[in-house]
């Protein structure tokens, strides 16, 4: 049975789930909001399949992050390294960065295979309550593609999608699978070997903030405005396209439904500063292995910071860049499928300047403080005004907006 004393290292993957042939292993939230296996002892039979996918304790923090079981497991430092924009606007604007993974996900679902990413809800399923919750999901044609695009500072869940990509796998399938290196990592392992339908992308991460708290955000903006939240971006580029802004869409919840937006620059949104704060990551991202150049997938992405002024040209695009690090042979190939669609420059190590490629992210000094304070009075104005930098002018400002401004778009800094 996996080691649940060992649980400040557990990732979240849960792909001992996946591995349980008798359903003894469940996900449930913590006292965080994270979601951690607890076992049910009376349906264990104590095979120990959980035990063989687990990677705590496989990967030491700050080692080489290649996962032993498979073929592609890159041993070395990455390959060829690429800076990169993707030559249609309308992929930029809804990508984080440069948009090279929908470019990537398009060639895989053009040539009859499936792309496995994280999405705001599964838009397949009618759970409309929880549709902002962050979940990994299986799509298979290009139109969807959009769900996955953006980035989604809030730990998805993945529990039952490793049995799926298996699935899609042994039926033939191609495969593109694209999540956090450790989600990768869990995956590999489930596999057990190397299948080559099988791509696989993560980006360099800062970490996962936890998705508990981020439904008690929603529910605090939800009493702040007087509305619901049903759709969000925290990279938005539709206006500003080369900045960090965020945007909320909000309606109310009641007739006449009249709908508004919250968009601002990144850092005034309340859970960006959540992110930025180091303060609700989840406890293993502190203690990360995958914070390294050796790179446990095929593909990593990123954004390219670092590269504004050896890589000039493709900043002055305007539209985000991103980087693109090869880990395999097998990712080389990828890339070089879609550069003829972007606008591409190659990149060195020393171009880029990423410090979580080299040693994970500190917890901040007041994250205990946090956590008591939060246990306390919950995710309000309290906790807000605190930790998060969310001051009187802040509500003063939202105040007035809402009794004059109803329906226009302005910044509230939720
Ligand atoms: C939690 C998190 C931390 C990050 N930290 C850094 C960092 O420190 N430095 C850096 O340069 N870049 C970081 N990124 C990555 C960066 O923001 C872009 O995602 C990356 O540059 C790819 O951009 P793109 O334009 O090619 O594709 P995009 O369309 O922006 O990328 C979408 C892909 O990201 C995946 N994704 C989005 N959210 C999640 C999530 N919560 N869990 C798993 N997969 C997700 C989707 O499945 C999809 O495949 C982070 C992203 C996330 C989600
Ligand atoms: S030891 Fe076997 S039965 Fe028990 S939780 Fe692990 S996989 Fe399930
Ligand atoms: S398999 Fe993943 S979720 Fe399960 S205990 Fe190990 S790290 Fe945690
Ligand atoms: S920082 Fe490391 S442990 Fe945390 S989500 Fe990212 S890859 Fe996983």
């Amino acid at each position: 049975m996996i080691d649940v004393h060992d649980i400040e290292r557990c990732v979240g993957c849960g792909a001992c789930v996946d591995a349980c042939p008798h359903g003894a292993l469940a996900m449930v939230s913590d006292t965080e909001g994270f979601l951690r296996p607890q076992v049910n002892t009376s349906l264990c039979v104590g095979c120990g399949l959980c035990e063989t996918v687990c990677q705590i304790g496989r990967f030491g923090s700050g080692q080489p992050a290649a996962a032993s079981s498979s073929e592609t497991a890159p041993g070395e430092p990455a390959g060829a390294m690429y800076g990169a924009v993707a030559l249609e606007q309308n992929v930029t604007a809804r990508s984080s960065s440069g948009g090279v993974f929908y470019l990537l996900a398009s060639e895989v679902i053009r040539h009859g295979g499936v792309v496995y990413g994280a999405a705001y809800g599964d838009p397949a399923a009618e759970a409309a309550p929880d549709s902002l919750e962050v979940r990994h999901i299986r799509i298979d044609n290009i139109s969807a593609l959009a769900a996955l695009q953006g980035s989604k500072y809030i730990q998805s869940r993945t529990a039952g999608i490793f049995t799926q990509v298996r699935d899609d796998l042994a039926a033939g399938r191609r495969v593109l699978f694209s999540g956090t290196p450790c989600q990768v990592a869990a995956l590999k392992l489930f596999l057990g070997d190397a299948w080559p339908g099988l791509l696989t992308v993560d980006f360099i991460c800062h970490g996962v903030p936890s998705p508990g708290l981020w439904r008690e955000y929603l529910a605090f903006v939800k009493k702040e405005t007087g509305r619901d939240v049903f759709w969000v971006t925290l990279r938005d580029k539709r206006k500003v396209t080369d900045r960090f802004h965020s945007c909320l869409k909000l309606t109310d919840r009641k007739p006449p439904y009249r709908s508004t937006e919250i968009y601002d620059r990144a850092i005034a949104n309340l859970w960006i500063k959540v992110f930025l704060s180091n303060m609700a990551m989840r406890p293993s991202c502190h203690n990360c292995a995958f914070a390294s150049l050796q790179r446990v997938s095929d593909i990593t992405l990123a954004d390219f910071w670092g590269g504004e002024k050896t890589h000039k040209a493709l900043f002055d695009l305007g539209r985000g860049v991103s980087l693109v690090m090869c880990g395999t042979p097998r990712g080389e190939e990828a890339i070089k499928s879609i550069l003829p669609q972007t606008v591409w420059e190659k990149a060195a190590e020393e171009d880029i300047r990423q410090p979580r490629l080299h040693s994970p992210a500190a917890a901040s000094p007041r994250r205990d403080a946090f956590w008591a304070d939060k246990a306390r009075y919950g995710f309000g104005r309290k906790l807000a005004g605190k930790y998060l930098d969310y001051g009187f002018w802040q509500i003063i400002r939202r105040r007035l907006r809402a009794a004059f401004g109803a329906g226009r778009k302005k910044a509230v800094n939720v």
